[in-house]
């Protein structure tokens, strides 16, 4: 019963989860033990979509464990796993779903073979920036919305961490027109890669191993990845003429803490508590952290490898967007909870949309 109050009611858990986990059965008491179990100590894994230390990514779930190893003076221990260390990187989601690993840290958007609609919660070609997405997501019923698609899979997803707008690529042909997006071969994940399809190029799906080499090789045109700072760590100004922006495709990428739900249920009230606190932390460094390294590494390309940094032409993002509206949409279609997610994101960006252009775009334009 306390489990499900700390979760339901207005105190530290709906704050930091956004609400109640709506949509997830009759709980019943987990037959008691916890209250008394306050001195015990739990050994948790947690798997990540990441290399091992990988920069902003990896280090950000290293932060996540390490944070909740220290609030919780070692009674919650959580040993974290690189890519293909316990599991693959796209069989996360299995392996906390089945318990394998209590926890995962990755981003929603992998996980749109099974749940298509889970791409909501990551990002959406021009869709929510990082602080739009953590509007919603805290404010605006995106998280519940979020915990009621993963219910069924026995998941409690928590936000943590985001890599702020993305950069649109590296490109070894100039886009100056539609015209040149026809037959690009370009590697670019997700709903993105819909949307270049159907403008004429041809998406490539590849792992962030190979991308380096297939774009030396002229396997690819372009590549995406995500932007100055782990892009400057593969190089890939070595390989690739011109830098282009904004990442109409990541305009806000959430990563996410997915915990298994009868783990976390395992777990006294102050763990559960201290699991939440350290992934909002965790979101809210990650976005700081590459906000600082992208801007010195983006003076990096520019002043020592005289990157050509290039903004696409207007009538190329017009076009890229009104192809994504109609994607975006399609999402929709699929079931009723699509339908009320794809709802509650585009009515909350409408609205916050309104708000922004006289407040974050209004400043940008006149700062200078
Ligand atoms: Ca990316």
């Amino acid at each position: 019963m306390k489990r499900r109050q700390f979760l339901g009611t207005a105190g530290a858990g709906a704050l930091l989860t956004g609400g109640v986990l709506s949509g997830c059965g009759q709980e019943s008491s987990k037959g008691g033990g916890q209250a008394t179990a306050s001195q015990q100590t739990f050994n948790w894994k947690m798997v990540t979509t990441w290399q091992k230390n990988f920069p902003g990514l990896g280090t950000g779930a290293n932060l996540l464990a390490q944070l909740v190893g220290e609030m919780s003076g070692g009674r919650l221990n959580i040993k974290v796993y690189g890519a293909n260390e316990l599991v693959p990187p796209l069989e996360i989601f299995d392996a906390v779903t089945s318990g394998t690993a209590e926890m995962g840290h990755t981003s929603a958007y992998y996980w749109k073979g099974k749940i298509p609609t889970a791409q909501f919660f990551s990002t959406v070609p021009f869709g929510m920036t990082a602080q739009e997405m953590n509007a919603w997501l805290y404010y605006g019923g995106g998280m519940e919305l979020w915990q009621e698609v993963y219910a069924p899979h026995g998941l409690i997803p928590v936000a943590a961490g985001n890599s702020g707008v993305q950069m649109g690529g590296w490109f070894n042909r100039e886009i100056n027109s539609v015209e040149d997006l026809r037959g690009l071969k370009m590697r670019i994940p997700g709903l993105g890669g819909e949307v270049l399809r159907r403008a004429g190029g041809i998406p490539v799906g590849m792992p962030g191993t190979e991308i380096f080499t297939s774009l030396q090789a002229g396997v690819i045109d372009a590549t995406e990845w995500v932007g100055p700072w782990n892009d400057l760590a593969k190089a890939l100004h070595k390989v690739a003429k011109y830098y282009y922006y904004p990442g109409w495709h990541e305009p806000g990428t959430t990563m996410e803490c997915m915990i298994n739900r009868t783990a976390f249920e395992t777990l006294p009230d102050d763990l559960q508590s201290i699991v939440m606190t350290a992934c909002k932390a965790v979101n809210i460094d990650m976005l700081a952290e590459f906000t600082a390294r992208n801007n010195k590494a983006l003076q990096t390309l520019v002043n020592e490898h005289n990157v050509d940094v290039r903004e696409f032409p207007k009538p190329v993002l017009d076009k890229l967007r009104a192809i994504s509206t109609e994607v975006v949409a399609e999402l929709a279609g699929q079931d009723e909870l699509s339908a009320r997610v794809y709802e509650s994101y585009s009515q909350f960006q409408q609205q916050v949309v309104a708000w922004h252009d006289i407040s974050e775009r209004a400043y940008l334009n006149v700062r200078g």
